[in-house]
């Protein structure tokens, strides 16, 4: 970056939140690297890990330390930064800052109180994600981290069950098999997923299976399962909209033992569905 000459001018008292890279080094925009040139402050998650992408682009400015257990605290004392007259900057260790990122609790006060707030848009590992994953993005739902606990998971991918749009989640190499298993108990085998992992990094790959499929390929090779991942999953079809996944899995069984016909009438009184919807989606899926 010698190119980009170091910016000594001042820039207008206010809150500047700024996309960093998520792999790639070279994905931040000329826009961020003037504003960070030029803030008087860079608030930041972990001043060591932004430091390096700084000094990267040689960019030298005091650092201010701001995570999500002290954002409450430490915002106010920026917003007195702000209003005494400084230009600040927020950024996060990777992507847009609030997308799973502190930042919300300071943009809000911010808006409260009238101080003005700038977004310089760059990479985020949801969108970068989904740009190139294949599945519909004309609307999507991102979903950030599913909760830990088992109940917890299963009760949120419940909730999920008939959503329509693309759902995108953050998850960690440690969960991942985890989760694709209570998709598949919750959402079934069949939903389509596709895996983005180090996206912008050496290693990028993007798998895309069905939910039980896509099991067993991480379970064949550690490798599958390392770095960092974006999951998303394909929204519920017309019918998967609107027939209950217990209707779905009882036509499944019916459909082992007897003809089509029979298992989706029997489907529709047990679980007081149409015959006809049933029907039909045993002829696509089954
Ligand atoms: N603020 C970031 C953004 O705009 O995407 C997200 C921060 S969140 C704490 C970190 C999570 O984002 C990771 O656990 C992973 O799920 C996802 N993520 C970040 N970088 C990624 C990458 N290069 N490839 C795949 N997923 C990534």
């Amino acid at each position: 970056m010698s190119e980009i000459s170091q910016i000594s001018s001042t820039l207008p008292a206010k809150l500047y939140i700024v996309a960093t890279p998520i792999g790639n080094i070279n994905d931040i925009t000329y826009r961020a690297i003037e504003i960070l040139q030029q803030v008087d402050l860079i608030a930041a998650e972990d001043t060591r890990h932004s430091g390096k992408l700084l000094s990267h682009y040689q960019i030298k400015k005091p650092m201010f330390p701001l995570h999500d257990h002290n954002e409450r605290e430490r915002g106010k004392v920026l917003i007195e930064k702000i209003k005494s007259g400084q230009s600040i900057a927020l950024i996060s260790d990777a992507g847009t800052p609030l997308i799973n990122d502190p930042g919300y609790h300071l943009v809000n006060e911010c808006r409260q109180l009238g101080v003005d707030v700038v977004p310089v848009p760059g990479p985020s590992a949801v969108i970068t994600a989904l740009s190139a994953a294949g599945l519909p993005t004309d609307r999507f739902s991102y979903e950030g981290f599913l909760p830990v606990k088992e109940k917890g998971k299963k009760d949120k991918l419940s909730t999920l069950i008939e959503e329509p749009r693309t759902m995108v989640f953050y998850e960690s190499p440690r969960r991942i098999v985890d989760t694709i298993e209570k998709i598949i108990n919750v959402l079934g085998p069949d939903r389509k997923l596709v895996i983005a992992r180090e996206l912008t990094k050496t290693f990028e790959s993007f798998y895309s299976l069905p939910a039980g499929e896509m099991l067993d390929f991480l379970n064949q090779d550690t490798n599958h399962c390392r770095g960092e991942f974006v999951l998303m999953v394909a929204g519920a079809t017309k019918d998967e909209e609107s027939i209950p996944q217990v209707a779905l899995t009882t036509l499944t069984l019916l459909k082992a033992e007897l003809p089509l016909k029979k298992a989706a009438a029997l489907t529709a009184q047990i679980h007081d569905q149409k015959k006809n919807d049933l029907y039909k989606w045993g002829l696509e899926n089954l």
